[in-house]
């Protein structure tokens, strides 16, 4: 027997004081109480997420303000905020309650607040001082995300500076780190020598394998995801009773992986094939970020009896969500990763290996309970050529354009001699000030400009924040809103898994694409929006058309939010222009001041060439209405870029030269050490010349818009 139907069985919430934690609480209330800031260490699954800001409140620490959590994942935010609800018997949203990034579920009543470290890093801007918070817990702070990373910093300012830290608060902030282990006496040392709590926890032996699958050559999906399949089947078949934790890389893998496991264990004899004779069939789950919540509720629940469970994941089960009862990993050895990409000059979600330290944590998710043992599917020579000691913080190998801004809002105007936990490199920090300075964000001397101060309310990437200001200011918002939505939520369009499906699913969409009028992708998205809204029946049409209703309606919520704060932004002094032409072009114009950086044009047959000086070669992705179609076009802006063995844009508009005729420049003639004018004093002349002579060299070789 397989399954993977829901069914029901109530949680034991008492089970909380069987965790490592229970025994501390009194010394922890304490601990927060004698401190401002405090460390807290323990091993995944000890009870820190879940438990700890119960224990404050029930130390009255409520009293004085809400107790915040950070998470770096929306997923564990809601998730957890949901248990702890149940924990403390009340509904969501009332005591207990979360925001993540257009989702807010909390009351005027909501004391225990879960939160994404972006909701709080948001609310930081308001109100520097965090006067509505008693406590701050920023959690998973060992997952080094760029917002937890940024938080930290700030905090430290401000609780450092007496009089800052007392403006507009009745008693003092106090802060809590939590961090699984790893980097607590780093982060100590950083917050001053704050106190270190460490709450023992007991793990049992892991033995791992390695298999000579996954050699460092292999880094195509289809090789891995195969291959866990396989592994995982092996386990279910040959080993004890006991659960079974795959990690994989991605939505697609996991369901992939997922519809492979299904369909194998379906031909399982459990008379002959399985060796222990208590186990009687496999349930199957996902667990990835953007699937519905009622899904994930399951995988916390113990299988029914017999029944083994196989929970296929993100890395989110490393150390965000603890699943009980499992006892065999099967790791594939990759991760799904933002990272900046220096081939095109754009940050790009890849999959790459994961370090030594992070297949580490993954093994040790099978040593809970008993003993447990890890299968990993790469050879040992993977493990050293390929696999890094340790994940390289976020905050070094992504844009920081959207932090620093934050930053400069905030009066940090010296961003470099900011207190990082870990520095980035001074050329990332000096890219984003050039790519503000590009979007107008900043002036010249670094100074944040009055677009600046409203493109820091959009909790958006700052080009798509641009071009949506742009369509403010002329009247078209209408335009832009939504498709500034649709770009927020995840993919709305269906690909079957099934070819004939597949095929009708392509030629709904061309249909769609045709309907749309004057095609391009933006306004493919502009039309399903608005025809989905305009609809009697939306999630009919929807199934119809081969589009996600559950993403149509996140991005319905998306767009009303977006216009909530242009509505309130427009009540200040906002800019505004004239515009004659027509409504394309009016469209079009605005994504061009928007994504002026993602300007690329056709050279020979379907390749066309970027103009942001890398001058990379890329393809049209298959997915757009405009593939195949690449002779007519000339001029084009993009959305994204996905990076396989070829660079392919995504979301495409043709556009005219003459729209970006004069923006180009601009990427070329930016004097970075004037932007940072603070850097400018620190750095040598000597050093000052040889920028100064690479960026004259880059505009002879990289070809600007001018020599084209
Ligand atoms: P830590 O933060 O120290 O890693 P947690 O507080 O997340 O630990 O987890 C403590 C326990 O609570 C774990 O045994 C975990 O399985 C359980 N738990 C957490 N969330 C849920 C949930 N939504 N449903 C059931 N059990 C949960
Ligand atoms: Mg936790």
């Amino acid at each position: 027997m397989s399954k993977r139907t829901k069914w029901d069985t109530k949680g034991d919430l008492d089970e909380s004081k069987n965790l490592p934690i229970y025994q501390h609480k009194a010394t922890l209330q304490q601990a927060v109480k004698d401190n401002s800031f405090l460390v807290v260490t323990g091993e995944t699954g000890s009870g820190k997420t879940t438990q700890l800001p119960q224990y404050l409140h029930q130390a009255g620490f409520w009293g004085n303000g809400k107790i915040g959590i950070t998470q770096p994942r929306r997923v564990a935010a809601i998730t957890v905020a949901q248990r702890v609800s149940q924990e403390m018997h009340c509904s969501l949203g009332r005591e207990v309650g979360y925001q993540v990034r257009f989702d807010d579920c909390t009351t005027q009543d909501t004391v225990v607040k879960y939160m994404t470290d972006g909701c709080l890093l948001r609310e930081i801007l308001a109100d520097p001082v965090l006067s509505q918070y008693s406590v701050v817990i920023l959690d998973e702070a060992h997952e080094r995300s760029l917002n937890t990373d940024i938080l930290l910093g700030l905090l430290k300012q401000t609780l450092s500076s007496p009089d800052k830290a007392s403006k507009g608060r009745s008693v003092p902030l106090k802060v809590v780190v939590m961090s699984a282990t790893l980097e607590t006496d780093k982060l100590s040392v950083f917050l001053g020598g704050c106190p270190v709590f460490t709450i023992p926890g007991r793990t049992f032996p892991v033995t791992s394998k390695f298999s000579c699958a996954i050699g460092p050559k292999d880094t195509e999906s289809s090789v891995y995801v195969k291959e866990v399949v396989k592994v995982a089947l092996d386990v279910h078949t040959s080993e004890m009773a006991g659960d079974i934790l795959v990690f994989l890389t991605g939505q697609s893998e996991i369901e992939k992986a997922c519809d492979m496991l299904y369909e194998k264990a379906e031909s399982i004899d459990y008379r002959y094939d399985v060796q222990d004779h208590k186990v009687e069939g496999l349930l199957i789950l996902p667990l990835y970020g953007s699937m519905p919540t009622d899904q994930q509720k399951q995988i916390f629940q113990p299988p029914p009896p017999g029944i083994r469970k196989c929970v296929v994941a993100t890395n989110i089960a490393a150390t965000s969500l603890t699943i009980n009862g499992v006892k065999y990993i099967v790791d594939s050895g990759f991760v799904k990763q933002l990272n900046h990409n220096s081939r095109v000059g754009m940050d790009i979600l890849e999959v790459v290996p994961i370090s030594k330290s992070e297949a580490l944590q993954r093994a040790g998710r099978a040593g809970r309970t008993s003993a447990g043992k890890c299968f990993r599917i790469y050879s040992p020579a993977f493990w050293e050529k390929c696999m890094p000691e340790y994940t390289v913080p976020e905050i070094q190998r992504t844009s920081l354009t959207a932090v620093i801004l934050t930053l400069k809002c905030l009066g940090v105007h010296d961003v470099i001699k900011f207190p990082y936990l870990d520095r980035p490199e001074e050329r990332f920090i000096l890219e984003a000030l050039k790519q503000l300075y590009q979007c107008d964000a900043i002036d010249r001397r670094g100074k944040v400009t009055r677009l600046g101060e409203l493109m820091v309310e959009f909790p958006l990437p700052p080009g798509l924040t641009r071009a949506l200001l742009q369509a403010a200011s002329l009247g078209c918002e209408d335009l832009l809103l939504p498709v500034a939505a649709m770009l927020s939520v995840e993919n709305i369009f269906i690909r079957p898994g099934h070819p004939e499906k597949q095929k009708e699913a392509d030629k709904k969409h061309r249909q769609l694409g045709v309907q749309a009028g004057s095609c391009n992708d933006f306004t493919m998205l502009l039309s399903v929006f608005e025809k989905c809204k305009a609809s009697d029946a939306p999630s009919a049409w929807c199934k119809d058309n081969y589009i996600h209703w559950r993403a149509l309606k996140s991005a319905f919520s998306v767009e009303t939010q977006l216009r909530e704060i242009l509505l309130r932004l427009q009540k200040r002094d906002f800019p505004m222009e004239k515009f004659n032409g027509n409504k394309s072009e009016l469209f079009r114009r605005c994504l061009c001041t928007g994504y002026f950086t993602n300007v690329a044009r056709r050279s020979v047959g379907k390749v066309f060439c970027t103009m942001d000086g890398h001058g990379s070669m890329v393809h049209i992705h298959p997915s757009s209405t405009l593939f195949d179609q690449e002779a007519q076009l000339d001029w084009v802006i993009f959305h994204d870029l996905l990076v396989t063995s070829r660079i392919y844009i995504r979301t495409v508009c043709p556009i005219r030269y003459d729209w970006v005729k004069d923006l180009l420049p601009k990427l070329h003639e930016v004097d970075v050490y004037e932007l940072s004018s603070v850097a400018r004093e620190e750095v040598t002349d000597e050093e000052v010349a040889k920028w100064v002579t690479k960026e004259a060299a880059k505009r002879q070789t990289g070809g600007s818009a001018e020599d084209v």
